[in-house]
């Protein structure tokens, strides 16, 4: 293996999220406005593109993979670029591959995915009301995505329950849910909304229920031990010591988690984010295309987009107005 990956701050990069698609069957309110235009498919990276890319970064030392979109599962034979990636976790160089799905196609991928090395799958879900499902999806019916969360646990993958905490629709399911998950033995994951992309009229400061308040109504029915683990990322973890599972809190917004970032963001058209909030981002898609002999000029495409790495992001609802936002959508980047 060549040189590891170092940013300026001396945080290792061993994680890669990529989006593979910017399209998607749901048109949550929080993420996408219903009218989107989609980029034309020669934007995209080709699946054989993306296996290169991605091997590309296992070469350089990334051993974590998530795929994302948009709705990854919607890219027409995107099994062909999971299967591709398998050869990474049989050889040891990657250490784990997953993704983050609505679920709405789980039912047809399950099998398929567990075959591919897939373990561990998060879903996202806001409610388990149908009706406010399809108000806050547009586009989506629950019972779809409770046929695919049936099939990936009867394939054995281990599913995360992903929600955005999201003020005045689902704070009165907040021990439903996570009565739900316990039942079902998954782990769950609140996330607080963030300020990506113009989405039509929805104002993010009515949306914004904040974790800590959230948090300390859990603490009201369930006593909650703090976790030391993290996986590097936005999200801390409790325990709930009545029902053994593991709650997590991604709160980029209350506080702040940069310091132990080990991830970048590579969009479905080879545009690497090497941070979530900030605007920097390297073509490493034209370094791909423009030298197909060789790999050198992307990995140096890479290495110096990691020298880039900002120390962090500037979300700021502190002073009540949306500071620090950013245009591009949540399904471009890839949540
Ligand atoms: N379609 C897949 C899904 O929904 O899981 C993957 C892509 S989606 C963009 C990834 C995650 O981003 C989802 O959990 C979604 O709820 C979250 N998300 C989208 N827009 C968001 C926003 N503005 N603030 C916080 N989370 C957001
Ligand atoms: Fe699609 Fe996921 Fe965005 Fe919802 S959050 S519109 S499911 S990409």
């Amino acid at each position: 293996m060549s040189t590891p990956l170092i940013d300026p701050f001396l945080r290792p990069i061993s994680y890669l999220r990529v989006s593979v698609t910017d399209r998607c069957d749901f048109r949550c309110v929080y993420c996408m406005s219903e009218n989107m235009t989609f980029l034309p498919k020669k934007e995209l990276l080709t699946l054989e593109e993306l296996d290169r890319m991605c091997s590309t970064f296992v070469r350089l030392g990334v051993e974590k993979l998530r795929i994302t979109g948009g709705e990854p599962l919607v890219r027409r034979d995107i099994m062909t670029f999971f299967r591709g990636m398998t050869r990474h976790l049989e050889s040891g160089a990657l250490r784990e591959l997953t993704l983050t799905t609505n679920g709405s196609q789980l039912g047809r991928f399950a099998d398929a995915l567990f075959d591919a090395g897939v373990r561990r799958v998060n879903v996202s879900l806001d409610t388990l009301d149908e009706t406010k499902f399809a108000d806050i999806t547009r586009w989506g019916r629950l019972g779809q995505v409770m046929k695919g969360i049936d099939a990936a646990q009867k394939a054995g993958l281990r599913i995360k329950i992903n929600a955005v905490a999201l003020k005045g629709f689902n704070e009165d399911e907040l021990f439903t849910i996570t009565e739900w998950c316990a039942g079902r033995d998954m782990d769950l994951t609140w996330i607080e909304v963030m300020p990506m992309g113009d989405i039509g009229n929805e104002d993010r400061l009515d949306q914004y229920w904040k974790l800590d308040d959230l948090r300390a109504r859990l603490g009201e029915r369930y006593t909650l031990t703090d976790l030391p683990e993290s996986t590097g990322g936005p999200a801390r973890y409790v325990r709930l010591e009545e029902t053994g599972q593991k709650i997590g809190f991604i709160t980029p917004l209350t506080h702040n988690f940069c310091e132990s970032c080990n991830r970048v963001r590579l969009t479905c058209t080879g545009e690497l984010f090497m941070c979530l909030g900030q605007e920097d981002n390297a073509d490493l898609r034209a370094a791909l295309r423009n030298h197909p002999e060789s790999d050198a000029v992307l990995e140096a495409a890479i290495r110096s987009a990691i020298e880039r790495k900002p120390k962090g992001h500037d979300f700021d609802y502190s002073r009540q107005t949306v500071d620090g936002r950013v245009s591009r959508h949540m399904s471009h980047t890839g949540g």
